[in-house]
Formats: structure tokens, sequence, C-alpha cells
């Protein structure tokens, strides 16, 4: 049997993700779907704002249902996006959502803290489930989550807007095939500021803290600038606002070494507004700004600029995801991704607290 560590060796180093066909749940369904039903669970503000309007654009999915502690939220987004009555769950009966076959994937956008619960809940009642970022507050979550998934045969995507930017894609693509050559510098910044007092991001319980949230934008822009998975950190956290911040970082700076010899210097903040990736390559550079907003992400590089339109990120995320459930192709960002993530994470977070190099 494999102890903790090989089996997280055995995810990460192994990159394979399993994939679920989802017709092994749309069984009951007859025949394969060519739209699949989301069920969006907790209705805060980034599935009010982001991701129900986002549904309206969608091509290969729609708002199918959602899971909702309170009453009066249900019978707004019932009247404003036409659900049915027997679409609409509270934290009580979700798991009857498995009899329910107009719901094919459950996306959990609560804090992290509850991440791995509905997860769990959600592939036991035989959905797909979409996760939100970061996937969880700790690595032996990520494993339970992705476990679970496994064992009842969906698929688990984490909800990395970004990685679906072409945008993105494009610097990911130039440090790939090594246009300026080996990456040798990394600088990245992403972090706004905060007005909120008593939110679940500053509540150590619920999963808060800086560097779970605007903090693995700056880990996934040196992660995916260099292609590389870091091998050891070194990190500092400060607050400016210690009445606010009691329990969580509000600002987080951290080093990263990756096996080329790459370094990157990054940076999160709930009290500095900063979006930027900046790269220096053997003969070249890159510089994003912003790199990591909802839309306009732009940029330009020794020989070119980086400026693709993009009509609605997070539509093209779901659609995506959900294409690749529909054909049971690769995932883009898996749970495995989502798991990279926390494991550099919990090295950050151990730096900081006592100092010196974390080896991953
Ligand atoms: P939010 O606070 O606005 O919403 C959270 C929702 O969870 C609310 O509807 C709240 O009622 C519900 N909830 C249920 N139990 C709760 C509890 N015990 N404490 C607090 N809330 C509880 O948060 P949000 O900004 O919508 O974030 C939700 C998730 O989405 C987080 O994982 C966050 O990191 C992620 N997110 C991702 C992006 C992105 O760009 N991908 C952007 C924003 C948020």
């Amino acid at each position: 049997m494999l102890n903790r560590r090989e089996a997280l060796k055995s995810l990460v180093i192994g990159g394979a993700t399993t994939f679920f066909s989802p017709n092994v749940l749309l069984a009951s369904t007859a025949k394969k779907k060519d739209k699949l039903g989301i069920a969006l669970v907790g209705l805060g503000y980034y599935s009010t704002d982001l991701l129900a309007p986002a549904l309206q654009m969608t091509e290969k999915c729609y708002l199918a249902g959602i899971v909702t502690g309170t009453p009066e939220k249900a019978e707004k987004w019932k009247q404003k996006y036409n659900i049915p009555d027997k679409n609409i769950y509270n934290y009580q009966n979700f798991d009857t959502i498995a009899n329910n076959p107009d719901i094919d994937i459950v996306y959990i956008v609560l804090p992290p803290s509850m991440h791995k619960e509905y997860v769990i809940r959600a592939a036991k009642a035989g959905k797909h489930v979409f996760c939100e970022k970061p996937m969880a507050p700790s690595v032996n979550d990520c494993l339970a989550m992705i476990k679970v998934c496994k064992d009842n045969k969906v698929n688990l995507a984490i909800g990395y807007r970004c990685q679906h930017d072409p945008n993105t894609q494009e610097y990911m693509r130039i440090g790939k095939e090594k246009m300026y050559g080996k990456v040798r510098m990394v600088s990245c910044g992403a972090g706004y500021f905060d007005a909120r007092t008593t939110h679940w991001k500053q509540n150590k319980a619920l999963g808060g803290g800086v560097m779970g949230d605007m903090g693995v934008y700056a880990l996934q822009g040196a992660r995916l600038a260099t292609g590389e998975e870091p091998i050891a950190v070194t990190a500092q956290s400060s607050t400016t606002r210690p009445e606010i911040y009691k329990e969580v970082e509000e600002t987080m700076m951290f080093q990263l070494q990756f096996p080329s010899g790459a370094l990157a210097a990054c940076h999160t903040s709930f009290g500095i507004n900063m979006n930027y990736l900046q790269v220096n390559y053997e003969k070249g550079w890159l510089k994003m700004e912003p790199f990591s907003g909802y839309s306009g992400n732009k940029g330009s590089h020794s020989n070119g600029i980086i400026e693709f339109p993009l009509k609605n990120q997070q539509a093209r995320q779901m659609d995506e995801d959900c294409l690749a459930l529909i054909n049971s192709t690769q995932l883009i960002a898996p749970g495995e991704e989502g798991l990279r993530d926390i494991r550099v994470v919990e090295a950050i977070y151990q730096a900081a607290k006592n100092g010196g190099t974390v080896k991953i």
C-alpha cells in the first residue's frame, strides 16, 4: 500500500487523469446529451455575478438547478432563470440530486473549507463535479476529493478559468516551445484591496487567507510560465490590518525554485491592487498585465503582442469542460491540477511559519 507521500507523488508526477465517460452517469437518460445541466452550489458573489450570467452564453451546458441555504435566494433565482422547483435543493436535501436526470454536473462555489464535503456528496450522488479554486485548504482534502470521484466514476474539474483563456495558453506555449530559450526568472503579482471585514476570506476555519485565494493565481502564473513544478520554496507573510486579518495573512510573498534553475518571486495581497506576470528568458522577455483578470488579459513579449479576444472566460471554461465530458477527452484542469497548487501552498505556509527553505 502506498503511503501518503508516495500516493501524492504518483498523482503529481504521473500526471495522467482517469477519465470517466459521462455515459456511465447518463445511462438513465437513455441517450447521450449534447448539452449538460449544471447545478450551482452556493449562490454568492461568483455564482451570481459571473457563473450564472456566463451560463446564459454557454452552448454545451445550461443552468439547470441550484443548491442554496437561503429560501429567498431560491425564489429570486427561480424567477430570474426559470428554474423548475424540482431542480432547487438546499444543503439538507442536496443528496437527493442523485435521482435528478436534469443535473449532470454539480458546480461547487462555496468557501474552500466546504469544497471537500460537497465534492464527496456530489460524487456519491453520481454527478460530475466542477469545484472552484482553491481546491481545498489541505493536500489531504484534495486527495480525498480525487479519490471519491475516481471511486464513483465521475470526473472532477477545478475552476481554473485562466487556463481556458487563449492569452494564458499563449504565454504557456512560449515557455513550452522555448521560443526565447529557458525561463530564467518569473515575477508575478495578484491582489486586490478587499474592504470587507467579516468575510470567510478573513476566517481560517472557512479556508480564508490570501494565499489560497489570490495567491494561487500568482502560483499558477509561475507554474504555467515555466511549465515546471517547484522543488523548493521560501515565504514571508504580513498583515497591515491586524484588526481585520486576525487569523489569516493579508499579504504573502513567496519565492520558488524550479528544477531547470528558473526562479520565481511572487506576491499576493488583499491590501494591494496588482495583476501582472513578467518572465525573463535566456534570450527574451514577456509581460502580461493583467494576466488573470476576467476579461482583457493581454501582454507583449520580445517579438510581439498577446491580445486574443475572448467573449466570456467562464462560458468558455464551462463549455470546454462540458465538451470534454461529452466527448470523453481530457479535462484542461482536473483535480490533480488543483492538488499540484495546494501541495505548494502547504509548503509556502510552512516556510512562512518556520522560516528557511521548504523542499517539495
Ligand atoms: P461568497 O462569500 O460571495 O459566496 C459564498 C457562498 O457560500 C454564499 O452564497 C454563502 O451563503 C454560501 N455559504 C454556505 N455556507 C457558508 C458558510 N458557512 N460561510 C460562508 N458562506 C457560506 O464567496 P465567493 O466569492 O462567491 O467564493 C466562492 C468560491 O468561489 C470560493 O472558492 C472562491 O475562491 C471562488 N471564486 C473563484 C473566482 C474565480 O475567478 N475563479 C472568483 C471568485 C470566487
